[in-house]
């Protein structure tokens, strides 16, 4: 079953950021962020996480922060910054002025480890890397205490800021929190916090001779921020105690949580930055943006689209369970993408020259051929010219026909695709026996897809004109690794030695237009994508980015309607019998042309689209309310909410008027209504028909953030609840969220959130 049909599928974290929102946590607000470290260039798996981070923010209202984490001053460069700023906006993600550096922030990390280090909660240990690793104990004995774990703050804070001064050799000091030796949970026997390093940093130079640890500097990063939601992979999970410990000890308010989502794993890739660091540096793919890299560089190369990438994230969803995802599941999303956005072309990767014997010298007939299916209902045609000589594929010609051949071979007959029947009378070969040549006899009567009287030819092969054929070169790539699962570091050894095909070619010369699109499906061989660091040096290349999909079987297909021109017989621009290739796909030709129109009426995201084009009905209701609000802010709104409205309703989409709809996303919009009161205009419009505008007057809907107001419903709140004020008072400063919720919850939900978050602040004191 394809998704056209269910909206955007639900996930714990969605769940959890819900939650937080409808209990006032954080004051409404969602920070999330992507925390790189520039290291490499980003890949599929950093594109979930992009996603995910990025689309639930937005989602949600809140903002994304881009933050790299460049602490290690050894691996980092300006080259990975600026690559992954790029591949997050070509994504689809703009994090705007929200670029932040860890880096920037070493001074404020350290001025927290002297905190700890005065508090009595970070030492500087002087044990070597193999005796801490002695001392650590193991998953049956608790770890050992440090000889130096009882140093004076005094002492300690002399000898953190001689770290800082470089005044100790690398290695020979580190700062360590002080937990407990006995903890169950490794990480939380007294971690380390600081090490020396010499090294240059990219941003920082010689500043700094201390780098904090991950841990250290990425509760703190996520706190300094404001992140609300702080996300990231399973391996994580037993770090989170020690990420609130250390929010806690050094006294942040309203902290960032950490949760954790299982990393996206392909079957047939190998994902991680180190490991395509050695492929790179050994020089057996050509670079990062090597088109069989699953890098972002790399597939953008292939062609494989944004859109397909979210469309993969969202398809995927958010596990709490690893997994190997199938990159099957990938490949077909890809498809589905690329069938809308390539019009068919033909072209020979492996040429084999056809002289048709009875076609006279010099004579050109013209044929229109559709760019695109009929069932699609795409425009577009493109014009092939037939004369005397052409190019098949030499793999459509065997001297030897095996059984149940349906292509050339001496005596038999094949359908020029959109031309006519062929027959091989003769085989030419060269001195070393290679066949170069085959002599054939076309049948025009046949031209155009006639099929006379008794006429059954099986196969239909792709073919170029030889005289106006252009040469380019075609990249076939196969799998990079020859192993479903790449195991770990032998995965050199699992390296696909045939992973990459050149061929020099030909295509069609409207395919070879300057100006022409970039995506094309070349008939019978799969999606190609012209290679754009070859066009920019004046060259012509194309990169197979995926086969088409298996199980069809081009020789049973039956011919698409092709009109001949100026080849003199009108009458033989026959319909096509049967399906043609395409229509063998899960989605039906209707759905298919509506997503198709969606998407490129209002360049809405695959997913939603998908969703809309499901029912004719919603597509109409979409596109009236579309003229009174932003499409892509209307999209998700009837995807997500009025979809689910309607079906509580037990009505269809044609009894709500697109205009209303349009007119509640407006209010969404421009923030006079919070989410939560457009869901309730929406269940009034539906009751009634009522008008939005006046919905939200008579029943005193729109978000208020009058100071006035807030402050009474404040003052209201701290009264009702002596109890949890008092306790507050007494330092349990977490009630703050309480509070805020039950503000938000006496205003009816029509309190601007942050303005209430403020104003408790202050009452609190
Ligand atoms: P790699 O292991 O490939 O080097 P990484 O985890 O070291 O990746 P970071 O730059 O630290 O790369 O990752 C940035 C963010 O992307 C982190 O939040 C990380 O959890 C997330 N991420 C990395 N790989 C994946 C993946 N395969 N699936 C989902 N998220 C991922
Ligand atoms: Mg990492």
């Amino acid at each position: 079953m394809s998704t056209a049909d269910s909206p955007t599928p639900n996930h714990f974290l969605r769940a959890i950021v819900a939650a937080d929102q409808a209990r006032g946590a954080y004051g409404g607000r969602v920070v999330t962020r992507f925390p790189p470290e520039p290291n490499g260039y980003l890949h599929i798996g950093h594109a979930k996480s992009i996603c995910l981070n990025f689309g639930l923010a937005a989602e949600f209202g809140g903002v994304c922060n881009l933050r790299y984490d460049d602490t290690n001053p050894s691996t980092e460069s300006v080259e990975y910054v600026e690559n992954i700023l790029h591949y997050v906006k070509w994504l689809g993600f703009d994090p705007g002025a929200n670029v932040f550096f860890a880096s920037d922030y070493f001074a404020q990390i350290y001025a927290y480890a002297v905190l700890l280090v005065k508090k009595g909660k970070a030492y500087v240990c002087d044990l070597s890397d193999e005796q801490t690793r002695e001392y650590r104990g193991s998953t049956t004995e608790a770890g050992r205490p440090s000889p130096w774990r009882d140093r004076s703050v005094e002492e300690n804070l002399r000898l953190l800021e001689g770290m800082k001064n470089g005044e100790f050799a690398e290695g020979s000091r580190v700062l360590r929190a002080k937990i407990d030796m006995a903890d169950p949970n490794f990480k939380m026997r007294d971690p380390l916090l600081y090490r020396i390093r010499f090294a240059h940093h990219y941003r920082t130079g010689h500043t700094w001779k201390i780098y904090p640890f991950y841990d250290f500097a990425h509760c703190l990063s996520d706190a300094i921020e404001g992140i609300t939601h702080s996300i990231c992979t399973l391996e994580f999970e037993n770090n989170r105690e020690l990420y609130d410990w250390l929010l806690r000890e050094c006294e942040l308010p309203d902290p960032p949580h950490q949760y954790e989502f299982a990393r996206l794993n392909l079957t047939w890739t190998v994902m991680s930055k180190r490991r395509f660091l050695r492929l790179v540096n050994d020089g057996h793919v050509s670079g990062w943006d090597d088109p069989r890299m699953p890098t972002l560089a790399g597939l953008r190369r292939r062609g494989v689209t944004p859109e397909a990438l979210r469309a993969l994230a969202e398809r995927v969803g958010v596990a709490k369970a690893n997994s190997v995802v199938e990159v099957e599941l990938f490949e077909n999303i890809l498809r589905d993408d690329l069938n809308l956005r390539s019009p068919r072309g033909m072209a020979v990767s492996r040429p084999l020259r056809v002289v048709l014997t009875n076609w006279p010298e010099g004579e050109v007939a013209s044929i229109l051929a559709p760019l695109y299916p009929a069932e699609m209902a795409l425009p577009g045609e493109r014009t092939l010219h037939i004369g005397r000589e052409l190019y098949i594929e030499a793999t459509d010609f065997a001297e030897e026909a095996p059984k149940g051949w349906r292509r050339l071979s001496p005596g038999a007959e094949v359908r020029l695709r959109y031309g006519c029947v062929i027959r091989c009378d003769e085989v030419v070969k060269d001195a070393s026996g290679t066949v170069v040549e085959l002599r054939c006899t076309a049948d025009r009567a046949t031209m155009g897809g006639v099929a006379p009287e008794g006429r059954k030819v099986k196969g239909i092969v792709h073919w170029l004109n030889a005289e106006n054929a252009v040469a380019a070169e075609l990249r076939l790539y196969d799998r990079l690794v020859r192993v479903e699962r790449p195991t770990g570091d032998d995965f050199l050894d699992e390296l696909n030695p045939n992973s990459l095909e050149v061929c020099r070619g030909f295509v069609e010369p409207e395919i070879a237009k300057g100006d022409s699109p970039a995506h094309w499906q070349f008939e019978r061989q799969g999606y190609f994508f012209r290679d754009p660091v070859e066009a920019a040096a004046g060259r012509l290349a194309f990169n197979r980015t995926v086969g088409l999909r298996e199980g069809w079987a081009p020789e049973a297909a039956a011919e698409p309607a092709a009109a001949p021109v100026n080849a003199g017989r009108t009458e033989s621009a026959a319909a096509p019998k049967g399906p043609a290739p395409q229509a063998a796909r899960e989605l039906t030709p209707d759905v298919e042309a509506r997503r198709a129109a969606l998407v490129l009426r209002h360049s809405l995201a695959d997913a939603p689209a998908r969703a809309l084009a499901a029912e004719a009905a919603l597509v109409d209701l979409f596109e009236a309310a579309a003229a009174g609000a932003p499409p892509s802010a209307v999209a998700p709104f009837v995807v997500n909410v009025v979809v689910g409205a309607l079906r509580q309703a037990g009505r269809g989409p044609a009894s709500l008027r697109g205009a209303s709809v349009g007119r509640i996303v407006a209010l969404l919009e421009n923030g006079t209504l919070g989410a939560a009161q457009a869901r309730r205009v929406l269940d009034l419009v539906l009751a009634n028909d009522g008008d939005p505008d006046a919905i939200v007057l008579t029943e005193g809907l729109s978000r208020v953030s009058d100071p006035v107001a807030i402050a009474a419903w404040v003052a209201a709140t701290l009264d009702a609840h002596p109890a949890e004020l008092a306790r507050y008072r007494a330092g349990q400063t977490t009630l703050l969220g309480f509070f805020v919720g039950k503000v938000l919850k006496l205003s009816g939900g029509r309190a601007d959130a942050a303005a209430v978050q403020a104003a408790v602040g202050v009452a609190l004191g």
